[in-house]
């Protein structure tokens, strides 16, 4: 049954992916079943975005209400969730007012072009270029590519997009440097995701926050992965006492269903004004009636502190994990988004543990990421240790 279907993939899809053979049918917190009804533990979570499993009860029951009642009418008028979302996050973050729209790319999107609106728009035309860092990922749309500090990236899409330097992540003082008459903001990720679970040492952010206000630019931080208690704070700037101008969410955002949102303090927001950007789809009532009822249970279950809890103990078995052995590098991460560097390629680490009903992902070639539901318990990330334990022990002799 599985071949079939994965054979029909094959003859009708893009290529874009290149996708395990599994088709998966259903899920319940932190597990999922494929279509032959096997089990696996998911430390995946859709790419840190199921912050509450599958399947959630609540989540559930709110969409089957929503479905019920409306699910679309355009931003050309008012819906109540889209009013209590935006509500939701201009109350516990630094931003005044948000704008949703799909996927995260889509959010970078509004932020690179707020960030050039509000400079024309305060009579500095000349001010357009956005310093990013290198190893960075902000998303597949030209823009975003063009934002993305990779090269793999923007392979064979050439010309990107005019507009945007690059400097080494980590580095205030080469970030110092690069600032020039043109520059208009500075576009960073909190903690890299998709180059590697790069954490910064804790007061770069800050030194970052201060040449930003010295020399007048907008700072934005791309919280799309790190967002929504991902690395034990709601946001990630929570971490290094700062406030961003401008922040984009996505992945956990909705839990599952298909959202971005591009969140300002007033004085930025205040260039987006009527028809000077848009979405059809952007903070429709399904998703954002999704987003909510995730972020309610988020808060009323404190979901955060326990992925803060667990989180600390799993980086604690990954560094006991790197003391058994040789072929753990490093042990990298912050809260519940935590990356295992390895001396040898990832991918045959990977299928051994899916063989084994653990999913877990590898970028970079070496750098095995975790990046499970925050509801994951201590047993199930015993559990998955201790298969790692047995195919790094496999691999090379124990200490
Ligand atoms: C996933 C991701 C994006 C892109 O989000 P899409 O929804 O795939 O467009 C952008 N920035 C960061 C930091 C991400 O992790």
């Amino acid at each position: 049954m599985k071949q079939e279907f994965i054979e029909r993939a094959d003859r009708v899809m893009a290529a874009t992916y290149k996708r395990f053979p599994i088709v998966f049918a259903k899920g319940r917190g932190c597990t999922l079943w494929d279509t032959d009804g096997r089990a696996y533990t998911d430390f995946v979570a859709g790419i840190a975005v199921c912050n509450l499993g599958h399947a959630h009860p609540r989540i559930a029951a709110a969409l089957r209400g929503q479905a019920d009642t409306l699910l679309h009418v355009s931003n050309l008028y008012y819906t109540i969730p889209q009013i209590e979302l935006a509500e939701w996050l201009v109350k516990r973050s630094f931003a005044d007012r948000v704008f949703f729209c799909n996927s995260g790319a889509e959010a970078n999107e509004a932020a690179i072009k707020i960030a050039r609106r509000y400079f024309k728009e305060r009579g500095e035309s000349e001010r357009f270029r956005i310093i990013a860092m290198e190893n960075s990922f902000h998303g597949r749309t030209m823009a975003t590519l063009s934002a993305t500090g990779q090269d793999k990236i923007k392979k064979g899409f050439d010309p990107v997009l005019e507009g945007f330097d690059f400097v080494p992540f980590n580095d205030a003082e080469a970030l110092r440097a690069k600032i020039g008459p043109h520059t208009c903001a500075v576009l960073v990720e909190p903690v890299q995701g998709e180059g590697g679970v790069c954490c910064p040492d804790p007061e770069y952010l800050a030194a970052v926050r201060q040449i930003c206000d010295e020399a007048g630019l907008l700072l934005m931080l791309d919280e799309i992965q790190t967002g929504i208690g991902r690395t034990g704070k709601l946001f990630a700037y929570e971490h290094f006492g700062i406030k961003p101008d401008v922040m984009t969410l996505a992945k956990a955002l909705a839990n599952g269903l298909p959202i971005g949102a591009m969140l300002a303090k007033e004085e930025v927001a205040s260039a987006f004004g009527p028809g000077s950007h848009a979405s059809t789809f952007g903070g429709t009532p399904i998703v954002t009636t999704a987003a909510l009822a995730a972020l309610n249970v988020l808060v009323e279950e404190n979901i955060i502190e326990r992925g803060r809890t667990v989180g600390a103990y799993f980086k604690e078995k990954l560094a006991w994990l790197q003391n058994r052995h040789e072929v753990v590098a490093e042990v990298r991460g912050l809260g519940l988004l935590l990356g295992l560097k390895l001396k040898s390629d990832g991918a045959p680490v990977v299928t051994r543990c899916m063989q084994r009903g653990f999913l877990v992902n590898c970028i970079q070639d070496n750098i095995l990421r975790f990046v499970p539901p925050l509801i994951i318990t201590k047993e199930e990330v015993d559990a998955l240790l201790g298969c790692l334990d047995e195919i790094f022990g496999d691999l090379s002799p124990t200490a």
